[in-house]
């Protein structure tokens, strides 16, 4: 097999890079952190408005970075890959932040005033909690 040239693995390694070159992507990437999270999670999370929150999650789920999955009314965005954390907590330490402080926000927070399932867990229907007797 005839080895790559210099050139040519730059060019596959700063696909990545290039994808997750902006503040405004890796913010929601640390918002969704190694969970999942919906657009109105989101704009708890950083304090921006809908339409600003898609137009960049449509620029991550076109670069394959982020995958969606539909439930009920709300659609779940996740990262594809986790790697794309240890890149941005990579950057973080090179700009004399700590891990600490990275991971500390990575971690799927739960926000009192966001509304989206799963901060506020769904009620529990009564009639589902009746204990059937066993036979
Ligand atoms: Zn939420």
């Amino acid at each position: 097999m005839k080895k790559p040239s210099i050139p040519n693995l730059s060019e596959k390694i700063a696909i990545p890079l290039a994808a997750v070159n902006s503040p405004q992507r890796i913010a929601i990437l640390l918002a969704i952190g190694k969970g999942e999270a919906c657009v109105c999670h989101l704009e708890t999370a950083l304090g921006w408005r809908q339409a600003y929150i898609s137009q960049h999650l449509m620029a991550l789920r076109k670069a394959d970075i982020l995958q969606d999955r539909r439930e009920g009314r709300y659609v779940y965005y996740r990262l594809k890959n986790a790697s794309y954390l240890d890149l941005i907590t990579a950057s973080a330490t090179l700009s004399g932040l700590s891990a600490e402080t990275i991971s500390a926000v990575i971690n799927t927070q739960v926000y009192p005033s966001c509304e989206c399932p799963h901060c506020v867990p769904a009620v529990i229907p009564v009639s589902s909690l009746t204990v059937k007797p066993s036979s």
